[in-house]
């Protein structure tokens, strides 16, 4: 997969396009994928720290989210020309799976901001199928995990800020049967509006 390394960050050169029809075929091979946002705060922190270092390189997709990853591309003569953010990734995510009949789980943020989140999905989205939702608050994570597998969910957003949210993805991804994984902080609250 291309990738550039920034301060022994990697970051994916994809295109959301790209992204997605990689995702697709990862998808048809039962391979589990996790996407990442990465910009220059996380490079920095990433850089005082190994743990945080490896959270994100171990994930499948690391996006480059913020304008200084393109700055640091443009510098070296990299590939990456233009940003794929998070909330962006997660509209396309949400496009793609009404497109193609993935069933969507939401896990994070408050009550009401993660219910009202699944409200304006589906209007916006017609068609999707938003197999469950549960609020960022909960202190059990079987509880959340049985929710999740007993929802069927294939693509799984997480929103409890970075990193909590990439680190509860990695500990529990081999529990469910989702397939796409995506940290997305505070996106459920824009979708709440
Ligand atoms: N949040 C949560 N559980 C927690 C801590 C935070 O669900 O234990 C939610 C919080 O309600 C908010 C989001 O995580 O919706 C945090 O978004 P933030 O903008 O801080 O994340 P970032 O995009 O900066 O990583």
């Amino acid at each position: 997969m291309q990738k550039e390394t920034y301060f022994g960050v990697d970051v994916s050169a994809l295109s959301y396009d790209e992204i997605l029809a990689d995702l697709k075929n990862r998808m048809q091979q039962d391979l589990k994928s996790t996407i990442i946002a990465v910009n220059p705060e996380k490079v920095i922190k990433a850089e005082q720290s190994n743990e945080l270092r490896e959270l994100i390189n171990s994930a499948t997709y690391q996006i480059p989210d913020g304008i200084g990853v393109l700055l640091a591309s443009k510098l070296k003569g990299g590939r990456i020309t233009s940003r794929v953010t998070g909330v962006d990734m997660m509209e396309r995510l949400l496009g793609f799976a009404a497109k193609e009949g993935y069933r969507v789980f939401l896990y994070g943020a408050k009550e009401e901001v993660v219910s009202k989140a699944r409200e304006n999905i589906i209007a916006k989205y017609p068609g999707i199928t938003i197999a469950g939702y549960e609020n960022g608050y909960v202190q059990d994570p079987d509880q959340v995990i049985n929710k999740i597998n007993e929802a069927k969910a294939d693509i799984l957003f997480v929103a409890m800020g970075s990193p909590k949210q990439e680190l509860w993805i990695r500990e529990h991804m081999n529990k469910m049967g989702v397939k796409v994984f995506q940290g997305v902080g505070g996106s459920f609250d824009v979708f709440a509006g």
